[in-house]
C-alpha cells in the first residue's frame, strides 16, 4: 500500500467552501513564531481520503473481522451500545473539577455500580479508582500492608501461585512486600500441602486467581481460606478472569477478603493494546477503612422530600490515600455500568455460562489433536500444549503463525510457563457454534500439515500484509516501514 503522501497531487482538496469575507493574513502572534513555510501536508480528494483509511484498516486483524481467541483478558467483543452511552453529552462533557452538585448523575452512576460490583463479589465495599488490575492488585497490597501495621503486626510476605499472572509478583515487590511461590499439584491447582508449609506469621497474605490462569477452578479454596485465616493472613482474590463465574458464585462466599475486578475484560470496555482499564476492588468490612479517597458517599441532602445527595469524601483518616486522578477511569466505569444493567441478573450469569460451555466444547474438540496437559473441566479458557506438533519439528510460535492464513487471529501462546508450548484459547461468550467449528477446523487441518506439509506451517504466514516481523525491532526502531 502507498504512502498518503504518495499518493498526494497538487491541488487536490477533500472540501470545498466559499470564499472567506473577513480580512485573512492578519494575526495578533508575534512573527518569531510564525511558520515560514507551509506543512508538508499531503493534498487528497474525500474519497482518496476514506478509502487509504479504509484499506489500512482493512490490513489488521480486529474484532469486528472475527474471532479473537485471547479472550476477555485481551479482546473479547462489547456490544456498541456501551460505546454510544458513554459519548452522551451529559457523560463524555463533564469536566473532572466540577463542583460535585452539578455531577450528581455521574456519582450516581459511580455508587449504583459500586454496589453491584458487592453484589456480584459479596464484598462489603468497593472502590473504583485504580485503574487496571495491576493498578488494583498494587492497591489492595497497600490496604493489606497497612491493616497489619494498624495492628501492630510484622508481616513481610505474600505467597503467590507458579502459575499466577506476572503482575502478582511484580504488585507485591512494589508495594514493599516479598513474593514467595507456591507450587502447583500435578492438575494444576495449589498444593494444600505446599501452603500449609509455607504459612506463617509473616505472611500477610496468600493471591489466588481464580479460575487460575490454566482456565481451572481451584477445587479446595474454603480449606485454603482456613489455613490462611487461621494463621492471621488475608487470601486475595486475583478476579481477572471473573468472566468465568460472573453470577455463578460469589468470591465472598469461598472465603476471599478482598478481591480485584478487571472492568476492561469483564465488563465491556475494548482494550486490546492497552487502551484505558478500570480496575475496582472489593473489600470485607475489616479493611474497608483503608480504601483510597476520595470514596463516594450517599446523603440524605432533605428528608422531608427525600432528596438524595452524593459527595466525594476524604474523611477517612485510616486510607492509604489517593491512587489516582480524580475518580479512576470514568468513561470504563460508565460503560461498565451500562453493560451489567442491559444484562440483569440472569444475563450476567448467562455470559459467565456460555463463556465456560464454548470454551469446554473447544476444549474436547481439540484434544484428540493437542495434548491437554492438564484434564479439565475447564471455565473460560483452557491450555493445550503444542509438544506432538514440536516432536514434528513444528513449534507453537508456527502455529499460532499459520493460523492467521486460516483468518483467525492466534491465541496466547507460550503463557502460562508452566506448560511446554503453551496454546491458551479463550473464545468467550459471544462467539456462535459455526465459527467454535472454523477455528477448530483450522487448528486440525494445522495439525495435519505439521505431519504432512511441515514447511508450509513453519514459514507461515503467507496470506497476511505483512509475513514474520521482527518482533524485537520495533520497540528498537520506531520507525518502522514494512513496504520499503
Ligand atoms: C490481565 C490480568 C492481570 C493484570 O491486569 P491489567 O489490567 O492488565 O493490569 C492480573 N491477573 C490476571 C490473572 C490477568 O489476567
Amino acid at each position: 500500500m502507498k504512502l498518503s503522501f504518495e499518493l498526494s497531487k497538487k491541488g487536490r482538496k477533500a472540501y470545498s467552501l466559499p470564499s472567506v469575507d473577513i480580512p485573512i493574513g492578519t494575526t495578533s502572534l508575534p512573527k518569531e513564531y510564525l511558520r515560514k513555510n507551509l506543512p508538508r501536508l499531503p493534498e487528497l480528494s474525500e474519497p482518496d481520503v476514506i478509502r487509504h483509511f479504509t484499506n489500512l484498516s482493512n490490513l489488521n486483524y480486529h474484532i469486528e473481522r472475527g474471532m479473537y481467541p485471547l479472550g476477555s483478558c485481551t479482546m473479547k467483543y462489547n456490544p456498541k451500545v456501551n460505546e454510544e452511552l458513554v459519548r452522551l453529552d451529559g457523560l463524555a462533557n463533564l469536566h473532572p473539577l466540577q463542583s460535585e452538585q452539578t455531577v450528581q448523575g455521574a456519582l450516581t452512576i459511580l455508587y449504583e455500580l459500586q454496589n453491584y460490583l458487592s453484589e456480584i463479589s459479596g464484598m462489603d465495599e468497593v472502590s473504583l479508582q485504580p485503574v487496571a488490575g495491576a493498578h488494583s492488585e498494587f492497591t489492595a497490597l497497600l490496604i493489606i500492608r497497612k491493616y497489619f501495621e494498624k495492628k501492630g503486626e510484622h508481616r513481610t510476605k505474600i505467597l503467590v501461585s507458579d502459575s499466577s499472572h506476572g503482575t502478582n509478583p511484580a504488585s507485591s515487590t512494589l508495594a514493599g512486600l516479598k513474593p514467595v511461590q507456591v507450587k502447583s499439584d500435578t492438575n494444576g491447582l495449589i498444593e494444600l500441602k505446599s501452603l500449609s508449609e509455607l504459612m506463617n506469621k509473616e505472611i500477610a497474605c496468600v493471591m489466588l486467581t481464580v479460575p487460575n490462569t490454566l482456565g481451572l477452578f481451584e477445587q479446595q479454596i474454603e480449606e485454603i481460606a482456613k489455613i490462611v485465616h487461621k494463621s492471621g493472613g488475608i487470601l486475595y482474590l486475583d478476579g481477572a478472569n471473573l468472566n468465568a463465574f460472573l453470577g455463578i458464585v460469589k468470591p465472598r462466599a469461598l472465603g476471599f477478603d478482598i478481591m480485584h475486578f478487571n472492568l476492561h475484560k469483564t465488563f465491556a470496555t475494548p482494550h486490546g493494546t492497552g487502551g484505558p482499564g478500570g480496575g475496582g476492588i472489593g473489600v470485607t468490612r475489616k479493611l474497608a477503612n483503608f480504601l483510597p479517597v476520595p470514596r463516594i458517599i450517599k446523603k440524605m441532602q432533605n428528608a422531608k422530600c427525600k432528596m438524595q445527595n452524593y459527595e466525594l469524601s476524604y474523611n477517612f483518616p485510616d486510607s492509604i490515600g489517593r491512587i489516582h486522578g480524580f475518580y479512576g477511569n470514568f468513561g470504563v466505569s460508565v460503560k461498565a455500568y451500562a453493560y451489567i444493567k442491559m444484562l440483569g441478573n440472569l444475563g450476567i450469569q448467562e455470559v459467565s455460562e456460555n463463556a465456560i460451555l464454548n470454551a469446554n466444547y473447544l476444549m474436547s474438540e481439540l484434544k484428540k489433536y493437542y495434548e491437554l496437559p492438564y484434564e479439565g473441566p475447564c471455565m473460560h479458557e483452557f491450555v493445550l500444549s503444542g509438544d506432538r506438533q514440536a516432536k514434528r519439528g513444528v513449534k507453537t510460535l508456527n502455529i499460532a503463525k499459520r493460523l492467521l492464513d486460516y483468518g483467525f487471529h492466534p491465541p496466547t501462546i507460550y503463557f502460562p510457563l508452566i506448560v511446554h508450548e503453551a496454546l491458551m484459547i479463550e473464545p468467550t461468550e459471544t462467539e456462535n457454534i459455526e465459527t467454535l467449528n472454523e477455528f477448530r477446523d483450522a487448528l486440525i487441518k494445522i495439525d495435519e500439515e505439521t505431519r504432512n506439509n511441515p514447511e508450509v506451517v513453519k514459514s507461515a504466514p503467507h496470506n497476511t500484509p505483512v509475513r514474520r516481523i521482527d518482533e524485537a525491532q520495533a520497540a528498537r526502531d520506531l520507525d518502522v516501514n514494512f513496504y520499503k
